[in-house]
């Protein structure tokens, strides 16, 4: 955010991105935790899951509560979920790593709130192996108005290249994959289509392909070893066994990775 480094001290931008992140990381907990239930995300207020005691302000501070309650319930003793800091931490990390890259302020909001909304979508999507539309089309919609408003790093023409191409591309492998295999299941799940839809509408044509290309690759270097452990086992009718891979934390780290790193340095990455 070169405008404003002039006039304010770097570290402080960075400090204020940090907790700024970490706010809004303690918000995408309740998300996490909420949409996959169908409950309201804003009521009732942030309470104990397993006591159901209501928390007050001061054991609700991003970091600083889980760390002074070492992990456990003030009221019922109950572990808290490492998830929680984890999260929060990692929001703070993502935010400081956008305020960084963004040259504008208004670009670093636009893009914190979609790379937010794939955080979220991912940590769903691992718990559940479900994107839900709630979340993906929204994103998609808001993806769209942005564009037209020239407000996103790149072009109306590149964005909307880069979501026929980020829905077409995984449509095209789920129809061949389907056909030669002869499954009647989808290859790819239509959350994953429509988040990868999103994806090409915020990073433009460029991006989604290397959005593709590194999203795939940790896929297939973190995703498949780990599902050989947890993954979800269908059981086919021939006994085949399937085994399922959230694609979208991939994804999302595949557009994280674009973003910060630039297509231009990626391109030059790729002929030396
Ligand atoms: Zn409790």
């Amino acid at each position: 955010m070169k405008e404003l480094i002039l006039h304010i001290p770097e570290w402080f931008i960075l400090l204020s991105a940090f907790i700024w992140g970490l706010v809004w990381g303690s918000f995408f907990n309740v998300c996490i935790y909420r949409i996959p239930r169908k409950e309201s995300i804003i009521y009732p207020p942030s309470h104990c899951p397993v006591c159901g005691h209501r928390l007050k302000w001061y054991d609700n501070i991003p970091l600083v509560s889980y760390i002074l309650l070492k992990g456990k319930c003030r009221y019922c003793g109950a572990k808290i979920s490492m998830r929680y800091p984890i999260v929060e931490f990692v929001t703070g990390i993502i935010s400081i790593l956008i305020a960084l890259k963004s040259e504008t302020v208004p670009e670093f909001f636009i893009y914190f709130f979609f790379f937010g909304c794939l955080l979220v979508i991912s940590a769903i999507d691992w718990d559940t192996y479900t994107i839900p539309d709630e979340l993906s089309l929204p994103l998609l919609g808001v993806g769209l108005i942005l564009l037209f408003l020239h407000l996103l790093k790149t072009s109306p023409i590149q964005g909307i290249a880069g979501a026929l191409i980020g829905g077409g591309i995984p449509l095209l492998i789920s129809f061949v994959y389907e056909k030669v295999k002869k499954i009647d299941y989808p290859a790819l799940g239509g959350g994953d289509i429509k988040i990868l839809t999103a994806t090409g509408v915020f990073l433009g044509l460029y991006g989604i392909l290397f959005t593709l290309i590194i999203g795939s690759f940790l896929g297939i270097v973190i995703g498949y070893p780990l599902t050989i452990k947890t993954g979800k086992r269908v059981e086919e009718e021939e006994l085949q066994e399937v085994r399922y891979i959230p694609f979208g934390p991939f994804i999302a780290g595949g557009a994280f990775l674009t973003y910060l790193i630039g297509v231009d340095k990626l391109v030059h990455l790729l002929l030396f």
